[in-house]
């Protein structure tokens, strides 16, 4: 087999300017932390900043400020003009792509192919699709006079840190609520550049609050009084102690947690294509994506030439310097993760399934996990029923299309699929069947802000993204007599 040798091309770090230590974002200004944490470069394990740690106090002030700017300005702001801070705000971080691309690399450990390409555009993307929204709330059939439902309190994960942000905030202010967000501990310095956007769009102090943290901080902004309505992405175990922890109270919630996505491919797909969307299913972002093709489900009579193929391709793979342009796989976000990646491997070969990675060079220092995939298992192993978020992929086959759909469907979690067949009548019979909130069909991995994304079962709660995810930062004024 030919393989090219490609020198790197490294992005520079020079459009970045990362201060030694960042306070917290409260009231339009950044205030400064009794205690901090550090927040390092997983490719290298450089430290690359110290991020206050937000205790009881910060969340209070937060959501007081939060609070005030609702009633006082931003729930009596007209739509349109909510509407044009946040185009304001989509134009900014359009402008400053390549600086939040190479931040989100730094801080995520993942490809600046990916970063510069995806994360950073579908960023803009959803401000300037809920910035269309903000005017039109009263005329689009979301109820009678609906009206926001005051603070969110909004806690997001370290996979998609300005991504999430995106989903969060921008629905949440087109709707007229305010905010208090809490990003992950690992992945902390893309939301405080937002900050320094928020500020340099001139938003009105304390629309938009940001404070860092790690869990205490979380569950402290989960447990405040003053807020109307938690969103939450992240594993289905914290999903559940917000889901306890809010249960007395009236408070809203949309929970987006843990998948195990089916990715089924039928004897009639088209092997090569599958192939590519195999790949994007569970290399893109390190296998660090909750709706991953995770599982993948090979009708038994085209599984060995897919797996042929497909390792041929994983060969090509390119692990390393998450800067350099021509890297396919990145670094695993942290120690802990990468633990509990090696852990459900470990699981995998005593259970019994076979383990395979393509020769490939790691990194001695940061963390790092080759592509992998495991053969021969079954539905009862642990690899195939847990999330392992990171690039591992569990392979399982199925004789008829009706089996496929119940092995599929035999998961705890139902957030997304991936069908593969050339047939249009299949496809449509095969989502039909699917218990998970988002299908593909012969593709996998495409985000759109106007398409709504949840799922099923322990998947979570509620929609985000397009309508429906705006209906969930909005009550009737009915509701709001209550
Ligand atoms: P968590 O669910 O713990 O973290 C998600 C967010 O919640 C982070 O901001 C975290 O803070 C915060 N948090 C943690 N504990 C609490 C709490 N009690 N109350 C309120 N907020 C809290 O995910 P982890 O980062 O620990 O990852 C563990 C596993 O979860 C992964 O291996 C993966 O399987 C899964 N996961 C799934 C995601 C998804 O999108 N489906 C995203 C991330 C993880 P902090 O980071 O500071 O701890």
């Amino acid at each position: 087999m030919t393989t090219f040798e490609y020198s790197p091309a490294l992005e520079s770090r020079s459009i970045v300017s990362i201060q030694p230590e960042y306070g917290h974002f409260i009231n339009g200004v950044f205030v400064t932390g009794t205690n901090h944490f550090v927040t390092i470069n997983p490719a290298d394990e450089e430290v690359l900043s110290r991020v206050a740690l937000g205790n009881a106090d910060d969340i209070d002030r937060a959501v007081d400020a939060a609070r005030i700017a609702f009633e006082a300005t931003w729930s009596k702001m007209p739509g349109k003009e909510r509407g044009k801070y946040l185009y304001r705000i989509a134009r900014i971080l359009q402008e400053r792509a390549r600086e939040f691309a190479v931040l989100e690399s730094l801080d995520n450990g993942k490809p600046i192919r990916e970063s510069r390409d995806i994360d950073v555009p579908l960023a803009a993307a959803h401000f300037f699709y809920h910035a269309g929204w903000a005017d039109k709330l009263d005329y689009a059939g979301l109820g009678h006079a609906p009206r926001a439902h005051g603070v969110a309190g909004q806690i997001i994960p370290w996979n998609f840190p300005l991504l999430m942000l995106a989903w969060k905030i921008a629905p949440a202010l087109a709707a007229g609520n305010t905010v208090v967000l809490k990003p992950a501990e690992t992945t902390p310095l893309t939301a405080l550049l937002f900050a320094q956007v928020c500020q340099q769009a001139e938003l009105p102090p304390g629309v938009v609050n940001i404070v860092t943290g790690d869990g205490r901080t979380g569950a402290a902004l989960v447990d405040h009084p003053g807020i109307d309505k938690v969103a939450f992405t992240g594993s289905t175990e914290v999903g559940k102690a917000i889901a306890r922890a809010i249960a007395p109270t009236k408070k809203k919630a949309t929970l987006e947690l843990g998948g195990k996505g089916a990715n089924i491919v039928f004897d009639d797909a088209p092997i090569d294509e599958c192939v590519e969307g195999i790949v994007d299913g569970i290399f893109f972002n390190q296998g660090h994506v909750c709706c991953a093709g995770s599982r993948l489900l090979l009708q038994e009579n085209i599984a060995a030439e897919v797996l042929e193929k497909l390792k041929i391709r994983m060969a090509k793979i390119r692990v390393g310097d998450p800067l350099d342009k021509n890297t396919d796989l990145g670094a695993i976000n942290s120690r802990a993760q990468l633990n509990k990646i090696q852990t459900l491997s470990q699981a995998g070969e005593s259970e019994g399934a076979e383990r395979w990675s393509p020769d490939c060079s790691l990194p001695k220092k940061g963390f790092w996990y080759p592509p992998t995939i495991f053969t021969g298992v079954t539905q009862a192993h642990r690899i195939a029923r847990e999330e392992i978020f990171g690039p591992v992929l569990s392979v399982l086959t199925f004789r008829t299309p009706q089996e496929g759909m119940e092995k599929a469907n035999d998961s705890p979690y139902g957030l997304s699929a991936g069908i593969w067949s050339e047939k249009g009548s299949r496809i449509l019979w095969a989502a039909q069947q699917l218990k998970a909130g988002v299908i593909w069909a012969n593709t996998f991995n495409k985000f759109d802000p106007a398409s709504p994304f949840g799922g099923y079962k322990e998947s979570g709660w509620g929609r985000e993204g397009g309508r429906h995810g705006l209906t969930a930062y909005l009550a009737s004024a009915e509701e709001n007599n209550d």
